[in-house]
């Protein structure tokens, strides 16, 4: 298969190409570096640089190469920033995907794998939640990702393609050959920020509400390693290929930890203290989501490797001691 993979030098996308080229697949990137980094791309990959809301750059790619699928990682993803400035959102998440349709369309591309996330639900009815409960999100980011599932559907409807969202709980963990991992600017995610600690670049960590209807009070989450994101990118791709009807997937790994097990599990993978400071509660914060991920089982056939927290924080605590600064050159 040759692969387009739009976003490839960002966190879940690097770990997805490299997992594609392990596999023996050919990989085409498209990545604007706004949010990605030129260090995550894989040596062997063919890079694109530019934006996909930029139609004649999209319409090149496409003509220059074969492409027999898309799998789309190029979105904006900060929850707060989201609230802030919602219109980057809708320009970005968007307007993006609907010049990436527009091209695909136009070179009779039919295939695409998208990454959707929890954050379509909202607040949860049921737990664990399964893929045809209420979408009603709580903050612009998972909006715009909502409304991107809608127009895979509608375009899906109307052309001769095929789309499959991929709904991931919470991301994290690194890649073990140590050479991707995660690494945002600013910073918001509670694995990379609790890591910070024993690595000396922070003091505490915040607990964003201690108040939450959970067993200690405090949000509860499904974390889910990126490796077995990207597996699970690859499967998608494969039930295209096969000829597998447009649908939606959760990805997680049907367990939730509240946040001061995070820390009590990184207190004992790092033998850090790790001071926990009490704080307010973050708006926009849903208490409790835990994925049934049972219909990616079945259909995909997915089969998580990293359903240990403990072993997810060693694998982040290794690219984060060895890249204390993300891909930034020390000094
Ligand atoms: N969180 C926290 N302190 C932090 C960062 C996050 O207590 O410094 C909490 C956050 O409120 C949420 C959970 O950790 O309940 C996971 O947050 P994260 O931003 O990693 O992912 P999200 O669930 O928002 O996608």
């Amino acid at each position: 298969m040759r692969i387009l993979v739009l976003g490839g030098a960002g966190y879940i996308g690097s770990h997805t190409v490299y997992e594609l080229i392990e596999a023996g697949e050919d990989v085409v990137i498209v990545d604007n570096l706004l949010t990605g980094f030129r260090e995550a791309i894989h040596p062997q990959a063919t890079f694109y640089e530019g934006d996909i809301r930029d139609r004649t750059f999209m319409d090149c790619v496409f003509e220059k190469e074969k492409i027999d699928g898309v799998i789309h990682f190029a979105a904006s993803s900060q929850v707060g920033e989201s609230m802030k400035d919602p219109l980057k959102y809708y320009s970005n998440n968007l307007c993006g995907t609907e010049t990436l349709l527009e091209s695909m369309v136009a070179h009779g591309i039919d295939k695409i794998v998208f990454s959707s996330t929890a954050a379509t639900y909202g607040e949860p009815e049921n737990i664990p939640i399964k893929e045809n409960d209420r979408t009603l999100p709580t903050n612009c980011y998972g909006e715009t990702k909502l409304s991107m599932e809608k127009m895979f559907k509608w375009t899906a409807n109307a052309h001769n393609l095929r789309y499959v969202s991929l709904r991931y709980f919470n991301a994290c963990g690194a890649h073990p050959n140590g050479k991707i991992g995660e690494a945002h600017s600013p910073e918001t995610h509670l694995i990379p920020l609790i890591l910070q600690v024993p690595n000396g670049q922070r003091e505490y960590i915040s607990v964003f509400g201690n108040d939450y209807d959970t067993k200690d009070g405090t949000c509860v989450r499904d974390y889910i390693h990126v490796n077995d994101l990207a597996q699970a990118h690859i499967l998608a791709m494969k039930y295209l290929m096969n000829g597998g009807e447009s649908d939606i997937f959760n990805l997680g790994n049907g367990v939730g930890f509240t946040v001061k097990e995070v820390i009590e599990t990184a207190r004992e993978v790092t033998g850090h203290p790790i001071p926990a400071k009490e704080e307010m509660r973050r708006s926009g914060d849903p208490s409790t989501l835990i994925a049934s991920s049972e219909k990616a089982k079945t259909v995909l056939g997915w089969n998580p490797q990293y359903a240990d927290l403990r072993v997810i924080i060693d694998t982040a605590w290794r690219w984060h001691q060895s890249h204390p600064n993300g891909y930034k050159i020390e000094g």
